[in-house]
């Protein structure tokens, strides 16, 4: 038996001894499966080929982020934020390995792991397994689990406060349950928002989007937008920290205000050249 990880996604499934034909989550329509076809790896397998580590970034005092090179599945990055009350991981990575627990390790372990969406689920149980910690995720979002486990814990509701300075708020968009979380003491207590791609910052890193289908480019209706927009209008945070590492260093709240008109804009005809 194995705990089958899909290589295109990262997700990995209950133990099986073959993998499933076809991975649940690239298999629907916000995701794909390559013209080669679906491929499976174990984590045991991963670590063995020696040709994986995990890349440490210290964005900000306190807040680390963590990205396998070269790239796997997604490109996925998770996110260490050190709090007085612990570390809580954002989101989550399908690479860990020996070095990246030894690190975590000495840098407090972690309190608990929080999820965005399912494209981060990963390797969620192991890393929950491994630093004995419970995963948060919004229950509009319970079907996607694949690999279940004691250890999730599924939430209700808009707002889910997981330590003294850390709140998830659930948006829904590219999913039904895809949250984000505020850190109310990040950027020296401005406010920092970890947003997965709930809210997709793009790659000139002064403008966000937000799609239902990044990959197949399919966009959310107008009145989703301008609903997540409303919802961040008085959240304070200055900055942004997103999916792929890319971030918005200031006046990021701005930033979602104006990208939402924009985005609207497009979809009114207003904004683009073919009115
Ligand atoms: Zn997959
Ligand atoms: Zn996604």
């Amino acid at each position: 038996m194995k705990f089958w990880i899909c290589t295109t996604c990262g997700t990995q499934y209950m133990a099986s001894d073959e993998p499933l034909e076809i991975c649940s989550i690239c298999s629907e329509e916000r995701q794909y499966i390559l013209p080669s076809g679906q491929h499976w790896i174990t984590l045991e397998e991963l670590i063995a080929s020696n040709k994986y580590e995990n890349k440490w970034e210290e964005k900000e005092q306190g807040i680390f982020a963590i990205t396998t090179t070269p790239s796997f599945a997604l490109g996925q990055t998770a996110y260490l934020i050190q709090t007085p009350s612990g570390n809580i991981l954002w989101d989550c990575i399908a690479y860990l390995d020996a070095k990246t627990i030894k690190q975590i390790r000495q840098l407090g372990g972690i309190k608990a792991i929080a999820l965005s969406h399912p494209h981060y689920y990963s390797t969620q149980v192991e890393w929950a397994d491994t630093f004995d910690c419970p995963i948060f995720i919004h229950q509009d979002d319970q079907k996607w689990v694949q690999r279940k486990s004691q250890r999730i814990q599924f939430w209700s509701g808009e707002t889910l406060s997981l330590v003294e300075e850390c709140t998830m708020v659930r948006l829904g968009g590219h999913f039904r349950g895809g949250s984000v979380l505020h850190l109310q003491s990040g950027d020296q207590g401005k406010g920092v928002l970890f947003t997965g791609d709930i809210v997709q910052v793009t790659p000139g890193e002064d403008w966000v989007s937000f799609m239902y289908s990044y990959p197949n480019m399919i966009p959310l209706p107008a009145g989703k937008v301008k609903k997540i927009a409303e919802m961040l209008k008085d959240i304070p945070f200055t900055r942004i920290y997103g999916a792929f590492n890319r971030k918005i260093t200031h006046e990021a709240n701005r930033v979602v205000q104006k990208s939402a008109m924009r985005y609207i804009a497009a979809l009114d005809e207003s904004l683009t050249e073919s009115r």
